[in-house]
């Protein structure tokens, strides 16, 4: 029996690495499903050479005119189509959606007891603890792709969490890791987007630079794994090889490495806890030589500090985080504040915010609007 997969976010970075993952396991998988947002050429091309049995979009003008041409398919639009999709009765939902957005569909998809790969970081700081309490139970499995949760994944197969002494979670350091903080007053947008090792959308390659990314990775892991704060750590590692490590009480230090390609965790997270052939290009040790790992300097990296302050205050400290930082990010890539003002205006979100200890999740989407709000109107934009 092939596992029938739907993917949230198919025509995006991660979406197409899904796709190409999955070219290469036509007799294991089905996709039936897929959403591509407004990249409705996306779907247009996939429909040439492939049935789907439903798809979604995210403007009406493109769903009329596409389902018209293809009757067999099943065809959603909008917001309200996405969590209508997520929740079709499948083995396995990837949600490769970008934004706090992606936490409707996951919630629907929980409910409707299908299991995810979730790459959607940002719904898993704004609404964790929410999203996993809803996994719980509906008896749903959350799986890992952002590849340092898949490497943390991965180690603790075949161990008992209660012996773990430590998590440390790698960083290359993003675009700027060499740069002072007197460095970064200067830099502009088109440096910001150079990552050294990963290939990523603009908006994580951003939250790389700020760093802001490292510090979401330590509330996804404590969201994921259920370990405490004090027990998640960083550290520098510029290679990108090893892609997190799991500490356990006897002082084994188990790794996960591999070479700097997605579609290594990507296909982990489908075929858990099964392992096939990938694309991927095998690590070569010998050609590699050596690694570095260096403290991963808070001073230099503030937003780092302040993701591990929100995470342990917790309650709808994380959305107004990650609410702020969205919005700060997408002002940045639209030229309307510099690269620093990005952690200035999520610092301040943070201060000024209202604190809701155990929040509803009504609340947490309002704390995501307000901070987005209180970012664009710190910028003379208005609300
Ligand atoms: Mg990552």
């Amino acid at each position: 029996m092939k596992k029938k997969l739907i993917i949230l976010g198919a025509s995006g970075n991660i979406g197409t690495q899904v796709l190409d993952t999955l070219e290469q396991h036509e007799n294991e998988f089905e996709i039936v499903g897929m959403s591509v947002g407004d990249r409705a050429g996306v779907l247009e091309e996939y429909l040439e050479t492939h049935t789907l049995q439903y798809a979604c979009l995210k403007h009406y003008d493109d769903y009329e005119r596409i389902s018209a041409q293809y009757p067999d398919t099943q065809f959603f639009y909008g917001d309200e189509g996405l969590q209508k999709i997520a929740a079709i009765k499948c083995n396995l939902v990837i949600n490769a959606l970008q934004g706090f957005v992606g936490a409707f569909p996951t919630l629907k998809a929980i409910e409707a007891g299908n299991n995810i790969a979730i790459a959607n970081k940002e719904s898993l700081v704004g609404a964790g603890q929410i999203i996993m309490e809803a996994a719980r139970k509906h008896n749903v499995k959350i799986i890992p792709i952002d590849s340092e949760h898949s490497a943390i994944f991965q180690c603790l197969q075949g161990n008992d969490k209660k012996d773990v002494r430590r998590i440390i979670i790698t960083a290359s350091g993003g675009s700027f890791r060499r740069y002072s903080r007197k460095d970064l007053e200067y830099v502009t947008l088109e440096e910001a987007l150079k990552h050294p090792s990963w290939k990523m959308s603009p908006k994580i390659t951003i939250d790389s630079a700020t760093m802001m990314n490292k510090g979401f990775e330590v509330i996804e892991a404590h969201v994921l794994f259920d370990i405490p704060y004090e027990k998640i750590e960083t550290i520098m590692h510029w290679e990108s090889v090893v892609h997190s490590f799991v500490e356990y009480n006897d002082h084994s230090l188990l790794a996960q490495m591999g070479v700097s390609d997605m579609r290594i965790p990507i296909q982990y997270s489908l075929t858990y806890p099964d392992r096939l052939p990938n694309r991927s290009e095998a690590l070569d040790l010998e050609k590699l030589g050596s690694l570095h790992f260096e403290k991963l300097d808070y001073e230099r990296f503030p937003l780092m500090k302040l993701a591990y302050s929100c995470g342990k205050k917790g309650g709808n400290m994380p959305a107004v985080l990650n609410g702020a930082n969205e919005k700060a990010v997408e002002m940045f890539i639209m030229g309307k504040c510099k690269f620093l003002d990005i952690e200035r205006l999520i610092f301040r979100a943070v201060e000024a915010a209202e604190f809701i200890p155990e929040p509803t999740l009504e609340q947490i989407i309002e704390s995501d609007r307000w901070a987005q709000n209180f970012v664009r109107k710190s910028l003379g934009g208005k609300a």
